[in-house]
């Protein structure tokens, strides 16, 4: 008698088994079955060709975290967010969660507030644009006042999410363009676009395309003038997608949350700067009154009368519980190191970008971790952006260029963003690459074969 499975053994070694060594159907579901290790093998190797996430600086999305963190999802992968019956200790969490955004936040009474956990900032800010809109509604429905018209106004620098709130639930987007003087929502000129119909302001904290800040506070007393000169009271919501997670720690005084009294809500991303992998975000009310009640709904087949507040219904729970690990591992002290590292990292390759010579930068990495830059005005029409990002490219580093939003999308920009991960040893490397694929656009006597170029864009 023998231990050994003899089928084991007639498996042919890997990659000469079938579906390995001969082709599967694509876009149809093969109809007979694999052994598990080949399909695995198969997948797996699929997905080697995807690049390097490490070094991808076009993504905001963590890539990386501890080992116990990895040992932590991978125990509670099965968990369902929504199940908060079969899973009251990870909803309970959950809560906890939001309320140490929301005291992080400065809330003024953390017994009246309310928040949640998303799939991301995009269903956080599609949370907070309603909220907006039905309050609205509401008061226009009491004064006898049409709401066929609702508009939200954001500068056209906003993210793409806003785009869809817009369009998805029917508001009209008031954009306020950015100009060279204005690259971002200043409130200048604030009075043109707010009307009766303004359910709201979007403000960023971190804008996707040079992370800067929008000043929140100077919004806001735009809007106090305004209410003064014509009674509308319009209440802000701050998209703190990346900022929310790094002002507080490393920009304490400025004021741009729940101290700014025309703030109602705020939302940011988990996965972004909150360190845990994709997807959660979240997003808190001012107070409970911010939040029309008939946006929560009461659910009772899971058991239980459960309150819920989403678009989504399942949706992973394990992302909950690794930002729970996130705020006991790293604590104030944790995030504040880890931010702060990244911040130094930007700034440093900044700085050596701006002393190259051809770049001008447009950001240095002093709000969120994220800077962009373009090419001097004068500089050579040999080659463009693009084809610095495809000769990093080549290297393994994915450093997009994009044109600017709306009215200056005729100036190409090229940004970093900075993540836990790129070390400061890695961003020497990353410098060295850029110079030396800067040194050979620069000694090109002609321009760059530009049918061969590709003009990706990332948010
Ligand atoms: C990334 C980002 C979003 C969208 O966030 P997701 O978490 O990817 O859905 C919204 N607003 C801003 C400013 C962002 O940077």
């Amino acid at each position: 008698m023998t231990d050994l499975d003899s089928s084991h053994i007639k498996l042919p070694p890997v990659f000469t088994q079938r579906g390995e060594a001969t082709s599967l159907p694509r876009n149809e579901i093969p109809e007979g079955m694999l052994p598990a290790e080949t399909a695995y093998q198969i997948v797996h190797d699929q997905a080697m060709l995807d690049g390097s996430s490490r070094l991808n600086l076009a993504t905001f999305v963590t890539t990386y975290m501890d080992k116990e963190a990895k040992l932590l999802y991978a125990q509670t992968v099965d968990k369902n967010m929504i199940d908060k019956d079969e899973y009251p200790a990870t909803a309970a969490i959950e809560d906890r969660c939001w309320r140490m955004l929301a005291d992080l936040w400065h809330v003024p009474d953390a017994g009246d507030t309310i928040g949640t956990s998303t799939i991301g900032s995009s269903e956080a800010c599609m949370l907070g644009g309603l909220a907006l809109k039905r309050h609205w509604q509401a008061a226009r429905k009491a004064a006898g006042k049409s709401v066929e018209k609702p508009n939200l106004v954001l500068s056209t620098g906003v993210q793409v999410c806003w785009e869809k709130f817009c369009n998805y639930f029917e508001v009209e987007p008031r954009w306020v363009p950015v100009t060279e003087e204005h690259l971002f929502l200043d409130g200048y000129e604030l009075d043109k676009y707010v009307d009766e119909n303004t359910i709201g302001v979007v403000a960023i904290m971190g804008q996707t395309y040079t992370g800067a800040y929008e000043p929140v506070k100077e919004i806001a007393a735009k809007l106090d003038e305004i209410q003064a000169d014509t009674g509308l009271d319009v209440k802000i919501h701050v998209d703190g997608a990346s900022g929310a997670f790094i002002a507080p720690f490393c920009q304490p005084e400025l004021e741009w949350d729940f101290r700014v009294a025309r703030v109602a809500s705020i939302s940011t991303s988990g996965h972004k700067f909150g360190l845990v992998y994709p997807g959660v975000g979240w997003i808190v009310w001012r107070d409970q009154e911010r939040l029309p009640e008939s946006m929560i709904f009461h659910c009772a087949y899971l058991g239980g009368d459960m309150p819920t507040l989403a678009l989504n219904f399942s949706r992973p729970g394990a992302q909950v519980l690794l930002q729970y690990y996130q705020f006991l591992r790293l604590g104030k002290e944790g995030y504040r190191a880890v931010q702060q590292g990244c911040l130094d990292v930007a700034q440093y390759l900044s700085a050596a970008i701006a002393d190259m010579g051809p770049f001008e930068l447009i950001s240095k990495g002093d709000t969120i971790p994220v800077f962009a830059w373009r090419l001097k005005k004068d500089h050579s029409d040999n080659w463009t952006l693009y084809d610095l990002e495809d000769r990093l490219r080549m290297k393994g580093w994915q450093v997009p260029a994009y044109p600017l939003s709306d009215n200056l999308s005729d100036v190409t920009l090229q940004r970093i963003v900075v993540r836990n991960g790129l070390s400061h040893d890695l961003a020497t490397k990353l410098l060295a690459d850029i110079k030396t694929e800067v040194d050979f656009l620069q000694q090109l006597d002609g321009p760059m074969p530009h049918e061969k170029r590709s003009a990706s864009f990332h948010h």
